[in-house]
């Protein structure tokens, strides 16, 4: 299927509460069919809550979420049809063989495809066939896994929502799941939930970032890290050795938050990566100060900040927002 800028899904002003507790705090995002968008966040927030909206497991407060043009709310049924889920915990059935199990999803789901020829190839996509006949119960961690994703994909779903897909796997077991994940992937559009940032960057296109029931942040991987390394961070090489660069360095607190020496750098050179204050772009202001103090600089580059980093960032920051906004 080709990546048109259709959407697929789309929420609006999605709210869940629980009592007082808002877990889920107005949020908008849109994913475009045949997108794989990771969707991050700490701990506790609200990922699986909206997940579950997503899927009509739970209902929301207030706001809509489409699949498809169907709202979730007046349209429930065509929803679950057009929805695989992968619940962080999958209800499978331990004393069913995988392929029972199968079969009773299949009748859950009221599929209408031919059903041998369709839950066989779903068991050939997801290598489940040596295990068929094998009861869930005695079946290893990825194995089960595997069954979980099965069974969201029986009926053939146009979108797949996949809650923490490769928690308490082995890497062996982590690597295969992922790589069934970019298969499925090419003709369906995915939403996966995951803390693991590694994970987003093996198969995401793009990643929407929650903290505290907000979106915080929301864009391309290659963005994501660029926009959020550019301003703040840099690379710089100086011709002069560590300690009296260090010195220089130092006396510019007002436009430097932190620096930090690289490990390897030409002989004569050394090479640091330098946070600028607050993160706002005093690169020129730098260049000034240095000079002055007669140090001589060979190179300064924008650092692209790893995924980790732009989330730690992302998080803090929208933290420090977030109680900052209490207070007035
Ligand atoms: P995540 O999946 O990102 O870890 P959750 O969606 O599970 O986050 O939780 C979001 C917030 O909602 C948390 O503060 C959590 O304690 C709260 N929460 C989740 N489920 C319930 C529930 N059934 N009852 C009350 N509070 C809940």
């Amino acid at each position: 299927m080709e990546n048109t800028k259709e959407a697929v899904i789309e929420i609006k002003n999605l709210t869940k509460k629980y009592g007082k507790n808002v877990a889920v705090d107005s949020i908008n995002f849109t994913v475009n069919r045949g997108e794989i968008v990771g969707f991050l966040g700490p701990n506790g927030a609200g990922k699986s809550t909206t997940m579950n909206m997503l899927t009509g497991y739970l209902s929301a407060t207030s706001g809509s979420a489409r699949i498809d043009g169907y709202n979730i709310l007046s349209n429930p049924k065509e929803v679950k049809q057009m929805v695989g889920y992968l619940p962080e915990m999958p209800p499978l059935y331990m004393d069913m063989t995988v392929l029972e199990y199968l079969n009773f999803v299949y009748e859950l789901k009221k599929v209408e495809l031919s059903r041998n020829e369709h839950i066989s190839e779903i068991i050939e996509m997801t290598r489940l066939g040596k295990v068929q006949g094998k009861l869930i119960n005695n079946l290893s961690k990825g194995y089960k896994q595997r069954v979980g994703l099965a069974q969201a994909l029986i009926g053939n779903p146009e979108v797949l929502i996949l809650d923490e897909p490769t928690i308490g796997l082995d890497p062996m077991q982590i690597i295969e799941v992922r790589e069934m994940i970019k298969k499925f992937g090419e003709n369906r559009t995915v939403i996966i939930s995951t803390h693991i940032l590694q994970e987003v960057n093996a198969i995401c296109d793009r990643v929407i970032i929650i903290n505290k029931g907000k979106i915080v942040a929301e864009d391309t991987i290659e963005h994501i890290t660029k926009k959020n390394g550019e301003e703040s961070a840099f690379q710089l090489r100086v011709k002069s050795d560590e300690k009296v660069a260090s010195s220089v360095l130092s006396r510019a607190h007002n436009l430097i938050e932190e620096f930090k020496a690289m490990s390897k750098h030409e002989q004569g050179m050394t090479d640091f990566i330098v946070y600028t204050k607050d993160g706002v772009d005093t690169r020129g202001e730098i260049i000034k100060f240095l000079v002055e103090n007669n140090l001589e600089i060979v190179m300064m580059k924008p650092v692209e900040m790893t995924l980790e980093e732009v989330f730690i960032k992302v998080v803090n920051g929208s933290d420090k927002k977030l109680e900052s906004g209490v207070k007035a």
